[in-house]
């Protein structure tokens, strides 16, 4: 892998060695509080090595089911006679991408896959008087206050950590590298989580859960673009992204929405897994959280519901290991990696996007009774076992057929 300083760099840029220097300086205690382990081998990820990307440039992952699996979101879906894939499954799916496929296709012709291989273009110019911020925290709670306003579920505040960032971001007209612009002096990064439908996610595997997808990045593109234009209007720069740009996921964690777990996902109190995060990038005065580990990464060490379930067997069931011999996954970072080639290619058979580690994790729940709630707190706790043992005894993960949940709108 090329070595590429990441973007909001200094002039002078240090070899890769001295970075991880400064890296190690800089963040251990903050990593340590997040329960992140970095490696001294640990390398930023660049995008052409993501799985999403390499679908379209790697040979040994691009096939006519790769092809029709993106077709089939937006040019021809393949409706087949199975229940969960028919045409009203599909056409809801698609429905629920459609916004977010709005923003993503508009930059195509300058190689831009706006939010998921180029950051957000929105929010209008930056207004040339900027607001007086007085009193930081309250300042920061208005700030939070707006983006549920707009409509995000969770929402977290974290410094700008250039490890995260990808080396660089890919054109999308012929699969080259190109480096990631942002603007200079972006210091904090706000995360918003968004939480996804609870009863479409209990229908995975199916085309029709892909709408519970779908619908969050439509969602999160409108409440990103929303945000940044406010931020915009206060006088400070802002730039949205959603999957592109930087890894979200370390982001989450360190502006405390949750913990990394075994299926790959920042398991939140709230919502458990399923949730989705997009971020802002920005140079306004901000207060920072700080990651709040409750205990979800403990209960990982002793459940293994989601590496059980997944058809592939893409998930591992062993410890945390230091990441880098598989080409999508980041190098030198400690942690739950799943195989992505047998993960996507499971995804490209089915011709829709799976998450049944989702569905089956235990703290996949409404949170909406007295049992949940319990459930959490048991979790939590040193009674895990009992716990796990308790959503093992209950139908909870059980799949709902697709017929079921049309039939709710009887
Ligand atoms: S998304 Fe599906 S295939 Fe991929 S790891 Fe999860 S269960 Fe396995
Ligand atoms: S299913 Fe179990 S091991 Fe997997 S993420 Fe959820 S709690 Fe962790």
């Amino acid at each position: 892998m090329n070595e590429h300083w990441p973007a909001n760099h200094p002039p002078e840029t240090p070899s890769l060695e001295g970075r991880r220097k400064l890296w190690r300086e800089k963040y251990a205690q903050k990593d340590a509080e997040a329960g992140i382990e970095v490696d001294d081998d640990f390398e930023p990820f660049s995008q052409i090595n993501d799985m999403f990307t390499r679908a379209f440039w790697d040979d040994t992952i691009r096939s006519k089911k790769t092809d029709a699996f993106f077709n089939g979101h937006r040019v021809a879906a393949n409706p087949r006679k199975a229940e969960g894939f028919r045409q009203r499954d599909l056409a809801l799916r698609n429905a629920a991408w459609a916004v977010s496929n709005v923003i993503s296709s508009r930059g195509m012709s300058e190689g831009k896959r706006e939010g998921f291989q180029a950051p957000i273009e929105e929010g209008g110019p930056v207004a040339p008087e900027k607001i007086e911020i007085d009193d930081l925290d309250r300042h920061t709670g208005e700030i939070k206050r707006i983006a549920k306003l707009f409509g995000a579920d969770l929402v977290g505040v974290t410094d700008y950590d250039e490890r995260w960032h990808y080396s660089k971001r890919v054109d999308t007209r012929d699969f080259s590298e190109v480096d990631s612009e942002l603007p200079e002096g972006l210091s904090s990064v706000i995360v918003m989580g968004h939480a996804m439908d609870h009863d479409l996610v209990a229908t995975y595997p199916s085309a029709l859960a892909g709408a519970a997808t779908g619908m969050e990045y439509s969602h999160e593109v409108a409440i990103v673009v929303q945000l940044v234009t406010y931020i915009r209007n206060l006088g400070y720069n802002a730039v949205g992204s959603m999957n592109d740009t930087a890894l979200v996921i370390p982001y989450a964690v360190k502006a405390g929405l949750g913990e990394y777990g075994r299926n790959q996902m920042v398991i939140t109190p709230e919502f458990g897994p399923r949730v989705r995060f997009s971020k802002i990038f920005t140079d306004m005065p901000i207060a920072h959280d700080r990651p709040q580990p409750k205990g979800a990464r403990a209960f990982c060490d002793i459940c293994t519901k989601c590496a059980d379930a997944c058809p592939p067997k893409a998930l591992p069931f062993g410890p945390p290991e230091s990441g880098g011999e598989n080409q999508s996954t980041i190098r030198g970072v400690k942690k739950w990696s799943a195989n992505c080639e047998k993960c996507f290619g499971y995804w490209a058979a089915m011709g829709t996007d799976c998450a049944i580690c989702m569905r089956v994790c235990p703290f996949n729940r409404p949170y909406d009774g007295w049992k949940d709630q319990l459930f959490l707190k048991l979790a939590y706790s040193r009674f895990r076992k009992l716990a796990l043992w308790w959503d093992n005894k209950s139908s909870r993960a059980e799949r709902v057929k697709p017929k079921v949940w049309w039939g709710n709108f009887k």
